[in-house]
């Protein structure tokens, strides 16, 4: 349940409209927006529904009271009908920016970022990517650099002057992945681990969530509502393909539809993933421009100096001239649907 206070409501009126919710046992959840709304962010007891939107409906300084139908609450529009927008430093994720983080699918080494963090900075993304903690198929693939692998993303991001992206993959290493980049990750792996989740929802950083290979909308967005409701409003909903009908040509299938599904049902940003999302670099640029046009807020894209001898993902990695020919493409798709590249870097 939302409560829309009018323009103007009293600090004391707010209180009122609180403690009325909590004499019930229920929490509160203050939404500074252009009129202040208090939300009731967990699920209310069906016999308490009506009786308690009356009590609230006739408080003095309530302008209308709204019931959630969604099972997620803090993730729905309902709940929050303006698009959030995510801030890292002075880069928006959200509303009309078009925000793309680019690097390679693993940190490798010092050199390697850099030329990567170069090369793509100066192709306009924004955000650096990289795993140093990689969830493989098999137990005898690249593992990544972990800790280390991190330490060098700290390092190239500050010498090269963009935001990191990292992936986190247990709830012990939040706050040890959090001190080194800037975006938390959470992979599709992971997208139903909830201890995980919780423990995200409790860091001050940023989460980029993936959705789950085989997970529906309303199971990703629960996925968010955990983090949400753990205290951290500034989730990044990523699309990165769904189990394939047919893997012949691709690696799953990019669920484009998605975008506008969820761009409806939430506030949150949305990003696509079009590199796991086909799992071929040849369609990656095709990929990233209709996931622009069907009103992504951004892209988290794989891009290495020398893809050929990439250790993970090789084959979905663009280089970095392809990544300059396809950011140009955006910009042309940018400017004919009125959004704006996110451009500021870090200084
Ligand atoms: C990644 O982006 O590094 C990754 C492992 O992707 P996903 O979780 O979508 O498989
Ligand atoms: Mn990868």
């Amino acid at each position: 349940m939302v409560i829309v206070m009018k323009s103007g409501a009293t600090e004391e009126q707010i209180q009122t409209v609180c403690s009325t919710i909590e004499e019930h046992g229920l929490s509160t959840l203050l939404m500074p927006g252009s009129v202040m709304a208090v939300g009731i962010p967990s699920a209310i007891p069906a016999d308490l529904r009506e009786p308690l939107a009356q009590k609230l409906q006739i408080l003095p300084g309530v302008s209308q009271v709204t019931h959630v139908s969604r099972s997620y609450k803090l993730a729905s529009r309902e709940f929050h009908p303006s698009d959030t927008v995510v801030r890292v430093g002075e880069v928006e994720i959200g509303a009309d920016a078009f925000t793309v983080m680019a690097g390679p699918c693993s940190i490798e080494g010092y050199e390697q970022m850099k030329a990567a963090a170069e090369a793509v900075k100066a192709c306009g993304a924004v955000v650096l990517r990289g795993g140093a903690f990689k969830p493989r198929t098999s137990p005898y693939s690249f593992q990544g650099l972990a800790e280390e692998g991190l330490r060098i993303m700290q390092q190239v991001g500050k010498e090269v002057g963009i935001y990191t992206v990292s992936e986190v993959m247990s709830p012990d290493m939040v706050e040890t992945v959090g001190r080194y980049v800037d975006i938390l990750q959470i992979g599709a792996r992971s997208m139903q681990n909830f201890p995980l989740l919780i423990e995200a929802g409790k860091s001050s950083k940023p989460v980029l969530l993936k959705r789950g290979p085989a997970a529906t909308l309303d199971e990703f967005l629960l996925a968010a509502e955990y983090v949400l409701s753990n205290g951290n409003p500034d989730v990044i909903l990523c699309e990165r393909g769904v189990v394939p009908l047919d893997r012949t040509y691709t690696r799953n299938t990019l669920d484009l539809a998605a975008i506008p599904v969820l761009k409806e049902q939430t506030h949150l940003p949305v990003i696509v993933d079009p590199s796991h999302g086909v799992g071929v670099a040849k369609y990656v640029p095709a990929m990233s421009c209709a996931a622009l046009v069907a009103g992504a807020d951004g892209l988290l894209v794989e891009v290495h100096p020398d893809p050929r001898h990439a250790l993970s993902d090789a084959a979905q990695t663009v280089d970095t001239d392809a990544f300059s020919e396809m950011m140009a493409s955006l910009r042309r798709f940018a400017a004919m649907v009125g959004k704006r590249m996110s451009e500021r870097v870090r200084a």
